[in-house]
């Protein structure tokens, strides 16, 4: 169920205006700005670029009890056809700095690609398994973003939060208690506003090639001009596996879901556990198609497959 505003229309956009100005918009559509392409727009829409507007906006929906959903660059997110009614509040606090011999501190708006690629300016290693990963720092910390082998969890080493009080602090890695594509902060409701990593000092040709590496593999199996949202489904937990996970892929594959469509929405033909809108497809095909997929595993391994994408508004 979508949360219901508590608020009249006139009462919350006269005291969002009042805490947002200009920033604020109105029925802003969310499909450009996810990687699907998807879905209907957003009542309240902001985009912040400074930590005290983000907790202003924060403040804002609080005190109004309206609902409210914070994004970054939109690539994990499912948007409902019919939008959200509520503030949707856009990350887009940008900025990247060296902060001593292999520590680097960036604003949550921050791509990660663009994290990516400073690191490997700077000849520092550890972050070359994100290579490729869509989104920004904040989206990565809050899911614990990870690839071949490789976790957001592994190079962080602490972080600026804001709760929806608008209160800031910062915290050590422990307390957002990692875990696959997991963090404390999908309990605790609190965004990223900085984070800090530590890396090594390593060989700029070696941490290029390594990219270059990872990302000639994406490319492999991974819809890189094609709008999708990465897997759509969590890897299931298996210490037998490599990495410790039992691919949903796998398991899709071999129930045959390769071919299947409904609409636009399409099971990407070089792996299973990505749909792609092949160019017209609406949210609601996209849902259907998984809720094929999820039944097929489940008819023929009894295994319950869970979302890693994140859904927005009343499906
Ligand atoms: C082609 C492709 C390949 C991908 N490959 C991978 C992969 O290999 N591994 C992987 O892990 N993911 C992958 N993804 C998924 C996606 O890129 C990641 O989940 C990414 O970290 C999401 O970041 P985002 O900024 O786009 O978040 P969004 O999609 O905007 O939001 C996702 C969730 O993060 C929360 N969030 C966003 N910003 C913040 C913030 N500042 N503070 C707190 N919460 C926040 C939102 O509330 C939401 O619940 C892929 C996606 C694509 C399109």
């Amino acid at each position: 169920m979508a949360e219901q505003s508590k608020v009249s229309s006139e009462v919350a956009t006269a005291a969002l205006k009042e805490a947002l100005g200009d920033l604020l918009e109105f029925d802003r559509p969310l499909a450009p700005l996810t990687t699907y392409g998807t879905g209907g727009p957003a009542r309240y829409f902001v985009s912040v670029t400074t930590a005290d507007q983000l907790a202003g906006a924060l403040t804002a929906a609080s005190g109004l009890d309206l609902p409210f959903f914070v994004m970054g660059g939109g690539s994990n997110l499912l948007v409902a056809d019919s939008g959200y009614d509520g503030l949707v509040i856009r990350v887009s606090i940008k900025g990247i700095a060296l902060t001593g011999e292999s520590t680097v501190e960036t604003g949550a708006g921050e791509d990660l690609a663009a994290l990516v690629d400073f690191a490997t300016d700077h000849g520092l290693t550890g972050l070359e398994f994100a290579a490729g990963i869509w989104g920004t720092v904040g989206g990565a910390v809050y899911g614990n973003a990870g690839a071949y082998g490789g976790e957001i969890k592994d190079v962080i080493i602490d972080l600026t939060l804001v709760n929806r009080d608008g209160e800031t602090r910062r915290v050590d890695p422990p307390y957002c208690r990692f875990g696959y594509r997991d963090s404390y902060l999908k309990v605790t409701g609190e965004i990223v506003v900085k984070a800090v990593f530590r890396l090594g000092r390593g060989d700029k040709q070696n941490i290029e090639a390594k990219v270059k590496e990872i990302l000639a593999l994406r490319e492999k199996n991974h819809p890189i001009h094609g709008r999708s949202a990465g897997c759509f489904f969590k890897n299931i937990p298996d210490p037998k596996e490599p990495f410790g996970k039992l691919p949903a892929g796998r398991l899709l594959d071999e129930a045959g879901t390769k071919g299947l469509s409904v609409g636009g929405a399409a099971v990407f033909d070089k792996h299973a556990n990505i749909i792609v809108n092949t160019g017209a497809a609406t949210s609601k095909d996209i849902r259907q198609l998984a809720d094929i997929m999820k039944k097929r595993v489940f008819e023929k391994f009894g295994v319950k497959l869970e979302e890693e994408v994140i859904q927005l508004g009343n499906f």
